[in-house]
């Protein structure tokens, strides 16, 4: 499909962000986005390059009533050479599609998703900055559009893709977070959308994040919903613990998004020798690993922050620290590789890298 271009005369366009850790994380857009639209018996049409504006919706579209939509997250980075790079967006691409499946909305094929985001993104690449550790981020989203208020799929869609120029998550380097456990509420629940990217889930964790939050905690780290024992993810990140030298992360089970960092992490720890499981972890097992030493770190996978060390973790009123509150070998082994991979900066070994262009 030929994809329309209405790009805004120079004068009117903002002038790309230099430097985004000055800038609010993914509050900043850039001069254009990408739009296509669904209607059932016609497919997809009209893709359009255009500029970033408000959308215009049906106060009865269906997705502002039963929430049906799905989004991706993912970077385009810039490498020392100048080049715009990818980092294994073909899975992106599987995913929506998986995310689109599970929410009854039509799919996407792999093929047309990437080259509609090459296209905007060679229509925005001087936005891609260039300091180290900053990125371009990349939301693409779908959203149902049929203005009925009725439960039943939709059928009419928006695709679109909006561009926020991103800065170092931890300015001034890797800090470990403290996490809260709870047993009241949960994320997801087998049989659930956890598996699927899809906002509903994040509307579902937000009380607990804020209570989270008053209590003095970074972020939620969930636990499953039928036992309240077992370690599922952190909400926009996968969880991995380091214990008796092995890598463990909980196995995915349709309650945990299977994160792209958290299988990157899996093979990397393979190549580096150290043994990893994909496995129930309870609760029980971290808190005896942390008393024992037998648990020497804990960190969270995904694009945002790409590694995120854990140095608190919180259940029941009781606190537990991990290595000292410091960060650990594996963790900032993990984060140097794959920002290395994802810059352009170290070999690309598993051809995770795809050029823009
Ligand atoms: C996006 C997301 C992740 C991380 O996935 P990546 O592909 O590594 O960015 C983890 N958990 C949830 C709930 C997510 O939405």
């Amino acid at each position: 499909m030929e994809i329309k271009k209405t790009i805004l005369e120079k004068s009117k366009q903002k002038p790309p962000v230099k430097d985004p850790s000055q800038v609010v994380f993914g509050g900043t857009f850039t001069n254009h986005m990408f739009t296509l639209r669904y209607r059932e018996g016609k497919g997809w049409f009209d893709p359009h390059i255009q500029p970033f504006q408000d959308l215009s919706l049906s106060p009865a579209a269906l997705v502002l009533h039963y929430a049906q939509e799905i989004f991706e997250g993912m970077k385009a980075y810039r490498s020392p050479r100048g080049e715009i790079l990818l980092f294994r967006p073909e899975e992106n691409a599987r995913r929506l599609n998986r995310s689109l499946k599970r929410m009854c909305m039509p799919p996407i094929p792999e093929e047309d998703f990437l080259v509609y985001l090459k296209e905007l993104l060679k229509v925005e690449r001087e936005w891609v900055p260039e300091k180290k550790g900053t990125s371009l981020y990349i939301r693409p989203t779908v959203i149902a559009t049929e203005p009925k208020l009725g439960v039943k799929p939709s059928t009419e869609y928006l695709f679109y893709i909006i561009l926020a120029p991103v800065g170092l998550y931890f300015k001034g380097g890797l800090k470990p977070v403290s996490l809260w456990m709870t047993r009241d509420y949960v994320r997801a629940c087998e049989g659930g959308t956890g598996e699927a990217k899809t906002g509903g889930n994040y509307a579902a964790s937000l009380y607990a994040g804020e209570l989270a939050k008053q209590k003095g905690y970074g972020q939620v780290l969930w636990l499953d919903a039928k036992e309240n024992r077992y370690v599922e993810e952190v909400g926009a990140m996968n969880i991995f613990f380091v214990i008796n030298d092995k890598l463990v992360t909980p196995r995915l089970k349709g309650t945990i998004l299977p994160g792209i960092t958290r299988k990157s992490v899996l093979q990397l720890a393979g190549d580096m020798g150290l043994d990893t499981e994909e496995r129930l972890i309870s609760i029980d097992e971290v808190i005896e690993g942390i008393e024992s030493g037998a648990l020497t770190e804990c960190f969270g996978a995904g694009t945002a922050a790409v590694i995120c060390p854990v140095g608190t973790l919180s259940l029941d009123g009781k606190e537990y620290v991990i290595n000292d509150n410091r960060i650990g070998k594996w963790s900032q082994t993990f984060f140097d590789t794959i920002t290395d991979i994802q810059g352009g900066l170290a070999e690309d070994k598993y051809h995770w890298i795809e050029k823009v262009d």
